[in-house]
C-alpha cells in the first residue's frame, strides 16, 4: 500500500473507527444481538397492546429489519477495512489488486474495490 500515506491510512482508520462506532449505537437503537447476530426489533414493548399499537409494532417490524440488516451489513464493511488494515492489504482492489484511488477511498474508507470493480 505504497500509495497510501501513513498520515492518509491513520485518517482513514480514525474514519472507519468513528463510523463503527456510530454504527454500533444505531445498532443498539434499533436491533438487538441474537446469536451474535443482529436483528431487527421486533418485540412489543407494551403490555397489553390495542390496536393501535399492534399496528406501530407491525410498521417498526417492517422498517426496522431492513434498515439494522443495512447498518449490520456496513458495519461488517467497516470491520472488514480494519482488518485489511491490520494486515496490510488495505487500498487494494479485491479483483484486479491494483491500488484504490485515494479519492475513493477518502470518500467510502470501506472501499474494497477499485472504481472499474465496484
Ligand atoms: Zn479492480
Amino acid at each position: 500500500m505504497t500509495h497510501i500515506s501513513e498520515d492518509e491510512l491513520n485518517d482513514l482508520r480514525a474514519t472507519l473507527e468513528a463510523e463503527r462506532d456510530s454504527l454500533d449505537e444505531e445498532l443498539a437503537t434499533h436491533g438487538k444481538k441474537i446469536d451474535n447476530k443482529w436483528q431487527g426489533d421486533s418485540e412489543s414493548k407494551g403490555e397489553e397492546a390495542d390496536p393501535s399499537d399492534a399496528a406501530d409494532n407491525i410498521e417498526e417490524l417492517v422498517t426496522n429489519v431492513p434498515l439494522v440488516s443495512e447498518l449490520d451489513k456496513r458495519h461488517k464493511e467497516i470491520d472488514a477495512a480494519l482488518e485489511r488494515m491490520d494486515k496490510g492489504t488495505f487500498g487494494v482492489c479485491s479483483v484486479c489488486k491494483e491500488p484504490i484511488d485515494i479519492d475513493r477511498l477518502e470518500a467510502n474508507a470501506a472501499a474494497k474495490t477499485c472504481v472499474a470493480h465496484a
